[in-house]
């Protein structure tokens, strides 16, 4: 039998239950694919710096494969209709039986994989597809009355309940019968702009990840439920790019996080990384049950009601980090520069663009995406509906941070404020918490833009907008 293997958002070797299910008879053959489409790439608004993640990965997998014995293609086409072709002609050339592939949850994407199944099909070829970018089958995760969970809060009970009783496996990195050949890199420059990210930061390659993963269990996890907020302290995994292309399962961090602490539902320590480990899965689960939420929809039918400003002056202003608040401005600074801020940083930003300067969230939700390395449509979108109130969160009131006291409590020293905004460096702290009043006077000396609106007065006109669009509930 001849096997593929089609790699998407699953570019690792170890825990792949695709590529482990397809490479369990050694008798068998089995290729590898990585196929892209850069035309939806577009689409979907995907970073420069996360193409050249993407990269860097593919290349690095087929240096894996290669020595794994696996032989490894890669194609680029133009839309998802030549790649529905191109599959089912590269099985027929290759007289493959069986294609292995991990779901990815986006609508057209789900759509894309079905067309391709039928073809299949209709040539006697198989498609076997896991779940392997989560920790459960969403199908089995599911309401008394069988419907996706709308409500984090009991979406964790029941994944707790699973979590206690689950023996999960690592699936081991397969090994096949060396290849008699020479290795050759077979994968092209994409016709997608890419952008350099920071390696010390983000080191390529599956081994380098399953390090970082190690790293962080063994040495940051304890006083991650301390620090996470504080952007100075740098406390997070910063794994998320890694798991948002698959470099990393969600299983490998969940199983590595206990591996000291078996009892992890008393362990708050522990317990705290392990609760996003919970949100990711939410949002996929949400993204897999609601295919509205592909299509640009909230949750929420009201909140089409809702009349946004959409400032395009503001827009821009947050954009380049110049609203004159500066925790927004800091974040947006390192999110343009690093392609990553952490979760305190990306709620302060959103929430700002959204309840402060009274933009629709999709278009932030685009932006975001446009300069992370880890964009991932689900969570990107879930945060962005989350904090906008228009999606799952399901507190009765409606929340908002106020970026003033978010600095004062998240970066008291500015500490991570002076490391982005270099302008700040000489200006004292009391100053800086103080954006309105102490840098208008000093604004000649110091040359910071007084801020764009004021952050009590805006959140008031939000709760306005929301007001009126829910009473078409
Ligand atoms: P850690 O704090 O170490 O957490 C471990 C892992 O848990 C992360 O790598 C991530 O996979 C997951 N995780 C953590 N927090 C969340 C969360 N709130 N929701 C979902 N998963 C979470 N995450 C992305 O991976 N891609 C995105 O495009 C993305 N966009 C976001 C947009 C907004 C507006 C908000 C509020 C959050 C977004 N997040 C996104 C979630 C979260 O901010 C990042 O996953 C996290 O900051 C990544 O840093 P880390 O790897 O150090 O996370």
């Amino acid at each position: 039998n001849i096997h593929l293997m089609w790699f998407r958002s699953d570019l690792r070797l170890t825990d792949n239950e695709a590529l482990y299910t397809a490479c369990k008879n050694k008798k068998d053959t089995v290729l590898g694919i990585f196929t892209s489409v850069p035309k939806q790439w577009k689409k979907n608004n995907m970073s420069h710096k996360k193409a050249q993640f993407i990269y860097e990965h593919i290349c690095s997998l087929s240096k894996d494969m290669f020595k794994i014995g696996i032989m490894f293609y890669y194609y680029e086409v133009n839309s998802n209709s030549v790649l529905k072709k191109l599959i089912v002609k590269f099985c027929l050339k290759h007289k493959v039986n069986s294609v292995f592939y991990n779901y990815q949850y986006e609508y057209i994407e789900r759509k894309c994989d079905i067309d391709i199944e039928n073809k299949l099909n209709i040539n006697n070829i198989s498609m076997n597809g896991f779940h392997g970018s989560l920790l459960f089958n969403p199908k089995k995760i599911l309401t008394k009355v069988k419907n996706t969970y709308q409500v984090f809060h009991s979406f964790k009970k029941k994944i707790i309940s699973k979590l206690n009783v689950t023996k999960f496996f690592i699936f081991p990195k397969p090994s096949r019968k060396k290849l008699n050949l020479v290795y050759r890199c077979r994968v092209y420059s994409f016709k997608f702009p890419r952008e350099n990210f920071d390696k010390n930061v983000f080191p390529v390659g599956e081994k380098n990840a399953l390090f970082k993963l190690k790293q962080f269990c063994l040495q940051k996890i304890k006083k991650y439920f301390l620090y996470r907020d504080y952007p100075a302290l740098k406390s997070n995994s910063f794994l998320s790019p890694y798991l948002s292309i698959g470099v990393l399962s969600p299983k490998q961090c969940f199983l590595t996080s206990i591996e000291k602490e078996f009892d992890f539902l008393d362990n708050k320590f522990v317990f705290i990384w392990i609760n996003e480990l919970i949100w990711r899965e939410f949002f996929k689960h949400l993204l897999n049950g609601y295919p509205i939420l592909s299509k640009n929809k909230s949750l929420r039918k009201w909140e089409k009601k809702i009349v946004w400003k959409n400032n395009m002056h503001f827009f821009k202003m947050w954009k380049k980090g110049k609203t004159g608040y500066p925790i927004v401005d800091a974040g947006m600074k390192q999110l343009n520069k690093l392609g990553w801020i952490n979760n305190r940083l990306r709620m302060i930003t959103a929430n700002f663009l959204v309840k402060n300067l009274l933009v629709d969230w999709r278009l932030g939700e685009k932006y975001f995406m446009s300069k992370l390395i880890d964009g991932d449509f689900s969570s990107n979108n879930g945060g962005w509906q989350w904090i906008s109130s228009t999606g799952c969160d399901n507190v009765p009131y409606i929340r908002t941070f106020n970026p003033i006291d978010q600095c004062k409590k998240f970066d008291y020293l500015c500490k991570y404020i002076k490391s982005f905004l270099k302008e700040l460096i000489h200006v004292p702290i009391y100053c800086i918490h103080n954006p309105g009043s102490c840098m208008c006077i000093q604004k000649k000396i110091i040359r910071y833009p007084i801020f764009i609106v004021i952050h009590n007065i805006e959140y008031k006109k939000f709760l306005k907008l929301i007001t009126l669009a829910k009473e078409y509930e």
